[in-house]
């Protein structure tokens, strides 16, 4: 069977606005949830007894999610002297 990856290359790209601490939010949607294997429910059992879906807790029944992916930058060290 086939597998879709999806991989986040980190490269800064530097702007004006940029400076220690800036953060960045990607947001990566349409991710086959993992519990429910993309179905949105599972079989269980309703309250007269009989077999009944019932929807996944982790993508609320859509089958999907979206991978929020936060990344900050700092500095590798905490400060550099410059020697004048
Ligand atoms: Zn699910």
């Amino acid at each position: 069977m086939s597998e879709l990856n999806h991989y986040i290359s980190l490269r800064h790209r530097g702007g004006v606005l940029d400076h220690p601490g800036v953060k960045e939010l990607i947001v990566s949607p349409g991710h086959k949830c993992g519990c429910c294997h993309g179905n949105g429910w599972f079989w269980g059992v309703g309250d007269d007894g009989q077999s009944a879906k019932r929807s996944c807790a982790m993508c609320g029944g859509s089958g999907e999610l979206t991978a929020l992916v936060s990344i900050e930058w700092q500095r590798s060290k905490a400060s550099v002297e410059w020697d004048d």
